[in-house]
């Protein structure tokens, strides 16, 4: 690649957003950023302190606490570091995606964690999933992609993402979780879940894993040759 490229992949919860641009990011050897795990993890500190993931002003208080580091192991995945602690696998559980989508809902919150994301496309080319990447975190993408699906599939393909991981939970669960994120994350004030109007939107329902992988890697190859 000649020169920075920066990919913006948002899309509500169980769309395949970060299993689709962890493989296209590293089809195109560049980095991947997945900002739902920076939101999770300061759900996770939130829900070890005892807080309530709805109360606002504690949770504003405890943010200068908070340092989060984004480290990648040998094969390229992305660890989460929570002051000094890998929390990675934590950050998953789903009482976890709960407080990470209350969380998320704190104006505070998500101007503490922007300069951090921002910082990742500064320095390199990236593929950055979330929910307002192209809205609001990087407006200037040079692709951006909308992935959706109708909420049973998400849910189906969360749960057996979750029972593939040995996390005990059923499909009822999983779609309440799905049903309530996505509730939570398109109504909120500021940076609500939306495409942007200059994204391209791809309805991943009727199709598997490899051929979502395969459009959305020709649309990054097509945009990268315009260039
Ligand atoms: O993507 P993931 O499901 O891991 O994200 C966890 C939660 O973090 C989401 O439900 C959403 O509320 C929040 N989030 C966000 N903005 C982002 C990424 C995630 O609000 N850019």
């Amino acid at each position: 690649m000649s020169r920075k490229f920066n990919i913006a992949i948002d899309g509500p919860s169980g769309a395949g957003k970060s299993t689709i641009a962890r493989i296209t990011a590293d089809m195109l050897g560049i980095i991947y950023v997945d900002t739902g795990a920076i939101y999770r993890s300061v759900g996770l500190y939130v829900l070890r302190k005892g807080i309530d993931s709805k109360d606002r002003e504690s949770i504003i208080a405890v943010l200068p606490e908070i340092k989060i580091e984004i480290a990648h192991d040998e094969s390229g995945s992305q660890r989460m570091i929570l002051n000094g602690d890998d929390v990675s696998a934590e950050i998953r559980l789903p009482a976890v995606s709960i407080y990470a989508s209350d969380v998320s809902a704190i104006p505070e919150v998500r101007s503490f964690l922007l300069e951090l994301q921002r910082g990742f496309a500064r320095e390199q080319s990236t593929v950055m999933d979330g929910r307002d990447i192209g809205t609001v975190v990087l407006p200037d993408a040079d692709l951006k992609i909308f992935l959706t699906a109708s909420p049973e599939k998400r849910a189906m393909r969360r749960y057996l993402e979750l029972r593939g991981k040995g996390i005990d939970t059923t499909y009822e669960d999983v779609l309440k979780d799905v049903q309530y994120r996505d509730k939570n994350d398109s109504e909120r004030a500021v940076a609500p879940l939306r495409p942007a109007e200059d994204s391209v939107i791809i309805d991943t329902t009727e199709y598997g894993l490899e051929e979502s992988i395969a459009m959305v890697y020709d649309l990054i190859r097509e945009r990268m040759r315009e260039d």
